[in-house]
């Protein structure tokens, strides 16, 4: 296993970390601790839960597959989205209680939208809770996790609050978080990445991603977790595992390691190659003269894409990882703008018809 300092905080996590939303069996508590405990010895040390994951009974199955490690070899960290400070601390108390633990290493501000989201966190009292929570020994570090753009998630680390930051990078989404992962690195915090297989795209879209291997020998789940850890800046990639061969798998990447070069003038050719139909996140094709955000929209339209046309998750997307509803796609005025300027040369007028309620 590699292990890496994460930021300033003195702790050194596995280069892989456990991600704990994806237990299959979330009832059978020794099933799931017992992959906990493989994980473990494979290296794994730091593991990570939230409230409400697995039917909200992951904390739970952390609290029993870890409570008989030694405390000191494993890193653990939980969550928490509420804005009100009370609700937060009573959330956290909590989720100490669930997890058997009188402290947790990191402490997440948990999936930060949007600037407004982050005031609210804010002037809700959730920001200063944790920090008590902090200073009274309930919790080492405090991070944040964000869906938030590069520009918008920049200036929440510059303000200096978060010791590090969860977010979603991998071979698809890359350029929207580029910028947010290197200011990360410059203010010298840890960073975890989420996602790293793209919610299950690229291991169900193997030709698409086939650049990203190495050579003929290698698959695209390893070398998809190569391009996350072969980012300078990034700390640990975070996988949810179900299973004991998955572990195995995420493992070997870090044997021997050898970073592949991600400048952006070998990258992102190759991933334009790759993605033909699909948008890059390059932002080009802004801005729009109804204010569409055109990059998040054609961010969802690669899932159809790659979902093979099905639209079922559109607005779970669109919801999820945008805050957005449908409705802005139906206020396009056909002006041709972007698409003028886009650099894949997409159909964007098309496909927000499609995306329109
Ligand atoms: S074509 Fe539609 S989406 Fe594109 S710039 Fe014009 S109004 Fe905006
Ligand atoms: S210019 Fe094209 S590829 Fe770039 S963000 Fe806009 S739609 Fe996507």
């Amino acid at each position: 296993m590699l292990y890496r300092p994460f930021g300033t905080t003195g702790k050194s996590i596995s280069a892989i970390s456990f991600g704990g939303m994806r237990f299959t069996e979330p009832q059978d508590l020794d099933t799931c601790g017992a992959l906990l405990k493989y994980a473990h010895g494979k290296g794994i040390n730091y593991f990570d839960t939230a409230p409400a994951y697995c039917d909200d009974r992951s904390e739970e199955i952390f609290g029993h597959g870890l409570s008989d490690l030694p405390r000191e070899s494993f890193h653990i960290s939980t969550k928490s989205g509420k804005a009100a400070g009370d609700e937060l601390r009573r959330q956290l108390e909590k989720s100490l209680t669930r997890l058997q633990l009188d402290r947790v290493d990191f402490f997440y501000i948990w999936h930060l939208m949007s600037p407004e989201d982050w005031d609210k966190r804010r002037r809700g009292g959730a920001v200063e809770a944790a920090l008590q929570a902090r200073d009274e020994g309930l919790i080492d570090n405090l991070l944040c996790s964000s869906h938030m753009e590069g520009d918008d998630l920049s200036a929440v680390l510059a303000e200096g609050i978060f010791e590090g930051v969860l977010l979603g990078y991998n071979a698809l989404n890359f350029p929207y978080r580029r910028k947010a992962i290197e200011q990360a690195s410059d203010l010298q915090l840890g960073v975890v990445t989420m996602n790293p297989l793209a919610g299950g795209l690229i291991p169900q879209n193997p030709e698409r991603f086939a650049f990203l291997k190495r050579d003929a020998g290698d698959d695209v789940v390893s070398a998809a977790l190569r391009f996350n850890l072969s980012h300078s800046a990034i700390t640990s990639a975070l996988v949810g595992f179900a299973a004991e061969q998955e572990i195995d798998q995420a493992v070997a990447v870090t044997e021997n390691f050898v970073p592949v070069p991600l400048d952006s003038q070998r990258l992102t050719p190759n991933i334009e190659a790759g993605f033909d139909a699909l948008c890059t996140g390059c932002n080009y094709c802004l801005p729009c003269p109804v204010d569409i955000p055109i990059p998040k929209f054609m961010d969802v339209y690669n899932q159809v894409i790659l979902n093979h046309g099905k639209t079922t998750s559109v607005a779970g997307r669109l919801r999820y990882h945008w805050e957005l509803t449908a409705e802005p796609a139906g206020t396009c005025i056909a002006c041709g703008a972007c698409e003028d300027r886009c650099t894949q040369h997409l159909p964007i007028i098309e496909r927000l018809k499609q995306l329109a309620p």
